[in-house]
């Protein structure tokens, strides 16, 4: 699997910055948005290092699959009753700023930060 030693979800996935993880298993990980647009906001991220949504591939259909699983299993769990939103941002006019691919879920009570 491969890692990004500069990468900051590579690091978080690693361990080796703190973050609020709270689902993990061998292929991802999930923890809050570290500037929520959202009552909740958090993020769904594969452990291995692939840069953007558009440089997976078929070999990524399962783990991509499961990312979208989890979103409302995930959701749920954070008490999200009431609808949420999911984004992935890809590329430069995408609005990524992250370039280690992650899913954005997004709940809570409107009014959000975002429309
Ligand atoms: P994107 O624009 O899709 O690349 O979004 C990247 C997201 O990662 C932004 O919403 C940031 O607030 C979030 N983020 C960046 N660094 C961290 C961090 N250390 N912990 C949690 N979230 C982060
Ligand atoms: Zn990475």
């Amino acid at each position: 699997m491969s890692h990004d030693p500069n990468c900051i979800f590579c690091k978080i996935s690693k361990g080796e910055i703190p973050s609020s993880i709270f689902y993990q298993d061998d292929e991802v990980i999930a923890f809050h948005d570290i500037r929520p647009a959202a009552p909740v906001h958090f993020l769904i991220v594969p452990r291995e290092h692939i840069p953007r949504l558009q440089d997976s591939g078929s070999d990524h259909q399962a783990l991509l699959g499961k990312m979208l699983l989890l979103a409302p299993k995930l959701a749920a769990e954070q008490g999200v009753t009431n609808g949420f939103r999911v984004v992935i941002n890809n590329g430069e006019d995408g609005g990524q700023e992250v370039y280690h691919l992650h899913v954005h879920v997004m709940g809570g009570p409107r009014p959000w930060k975002i429309g």
